[in-house]
């Protein structure tokens, strides 16, 4: 069956072939490990996964790389502001390094419990240096690049296609161009390829150009021409990515080779909470961790993610995400009566979900749709084994762990669990006081505890 996806570059969908038929070659812009991934973070995760899955659904075999940008990004997604890896590990009185391991991990733990189906390669900017450097020797001997007393800078009006994934036209631009505090710079649009350190930067590399550290676009560019070639099937991010890192990519590759780097440009939506944006200061830039902690599985946010397509954003709430749970639950255990059962169902029947299931699925990645199908299978009155497989080969892309027993489900979290604990010590020693402020806590976090002659028990509110 033939796939489509959605093509940012040529802003239409298109019928997906890759370059080489046996094996689809995909890049994925990772994250800056400098602080925990968001709920926002994995939703983006989560597209790369649905993408990944449905890929090998097809059949066909994946070289998929993502990179770890553990140097070079900088506090205005621009060229302005300190290092995000500098200024965190300031905060927290660590060295870059060990921030990047911390946060790497904490990533990767993350995408273990959403059940993320990972990139073959996953590959760090601090261990590309030297073909950073490279790289940028090679856009400064082609004429693309040029040198100013802080960077090295690439000349965006070298390239007449400067802008053509985002629509940005360079001459209208030119006009109300923005502010800019390098005064060196040629044109508002160029961008830092390599960044001479100012003394008390951390990270830095001898370089001909002094003491320097790479850009935030030079990493990607450089890697997936590495390990992919120059000219690959799919180049994956978030939406904000287009306009600046994605563009500069290309602009990057286009300085070396001539050529866009990849034919697909596949962009994820954002993630909304209650409808606005999710930030620090709000209080809102919920962790995994955040949704466990109220005795959630991660896979109920997961579930959450199929209500609605990568390419429309998608509003978080807790409401969403106890009724995503459930249908998890209900899945489940639908799931496991159709293994118990004894009837049989046609051939046409299973033929029309599986058909059904693949056409979503292909048509620019239809989670929605596709859950849809999945509903009607599981709801089929007749319940069967021959239904159970099904499942089973459509949890292949869902990757929502069908199989799992859906009592498992209720179990009662850690964090609840030694509150519960601390709660029966104070009782032990006739503190009530502090007995009563704890069983509080626990119903905060969505727990009540009711205290019968059997000994104590706790509900989800
Ligand atoms: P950051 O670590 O903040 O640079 O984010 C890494 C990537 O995660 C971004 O480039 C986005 O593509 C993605 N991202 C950040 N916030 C959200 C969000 N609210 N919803 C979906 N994706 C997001
Ligand atoms: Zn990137």
């Amino acid at each position: 069956m033939k796939i489509y996806f959605y093509n940012t570059l040529t802003k239409q969908k298109e019928e997906f072939k890759p370059i080489n038929p046996e094996e689809v070659r995909l890049y994925s812009c990772g994250p800056t490990v400098y602080k925990d991934a968001t709920i926002g973070n994995m939703r983006t995760n989560i597209f790369m996964d649905n993408l990944r899955r449905t890929l090998k659904y097809n059949g066909y075999k994946l070289k998929h790389v993502m990179n770890i940008t553990d140097v070079g990004h900088l506090v205005s997604d621009g060229d302005e502001g300190e290092d995000k890896m500098e200024k965190s590990a300031k905060e927290e009185g660590k060295t870059p390094l060990e921030i990047a391991k911390h946060y790497t991990k904490l990533f990767l733990e993350d995408c273990q419990k959403l059940n993320i189906d990972m990139p073959e390669i996953i590959c760090k900017a601090t261990d590309h240096i030297k073909e950073m450097e490279e790289f940028v020797q090679k856009l400064m001997d082609n004429g693309y690049a040029y040198e100013t007393s802080t960077a090295i800078y690439f000349d965006v009006s070298k390239l007449d296609t400067y802008g053509i994934l985002s629509g940005i036209n360079l001459k209208e631009q030119k006009a109300g161009a923005r502010v800019d505090i390098d005064t060196e710079k040629k044109n508002p649009y160029d961008f830092a390829l390599w960044i001479k350190a100012p003394e008390n930067h951390i990270m830095k590399w001898e370089s001909p150009w002094g003491l320097c550290y790479p850009g935030w676009h030079i990493e990607c560019s450089t890697m997936s021409m590495k390990y992919l070639g120059e000219v690959f099937d799919i180049h994956t991010g978030g939406v904000d990515l287009i306009p600046t890192h994605h563009e500069n990519e290309i602009a990057q590759s286009k300085g070396i080779t001539g050529k866009i780097p990849a034919r697909f440009w596949m962009h994820g939506e954002f993630l909304l909470i209650n409808g606005g944006k999710m930030s620090k200061s709000l209080n809102n830039a919920y962790l995994i961790k955040d949704i466990e902690a109220k005795g959630y599985e991660p896979l109920a946010y997961k579930m959450l993610n199929y209500t609605c397509h990568y390419r429309n954003k998608l509003n978080f709430t807790w409401e969403g995400l106890e009724a995503s749970s459930k249908a998890l639950i209900k899945l489940r255990e639908g799931y496991k009566k159709h293994k118990e059962g004894t009837e049989i169902i046609e051939e046409q029947v299973l033929t029309s979900y599986r058909e059904k299931f693949l056409e979503a699925i292909n048509d620019d990645l239809n989670m929605p749709l596709a859950m849809s199908i999945v509903w009607e299978a599981v709801k089929n009155t007749k319940k069967s084994k021959q239904i159970a497989e099904l499942l089973e080969d459509f949890d292949n892309v869902l990757g929502i762990k069908i199989k799992e027993n859906p009592k498992d489900e209720e179990k009662i979290p850690e964090e609840i669990q030694r509150l519960v604990e601390r709660r029966q010590k104070a009782r032990q020693n006739k503190n009530w006081e502090e007995s009563d402020r704890i069983r509080d806590e626990i119903k905060d976090k969505g727990y009540q505890i009711k205290d019968t002659n059997n000994g104590i028990i706790i509900e989800k509110i």
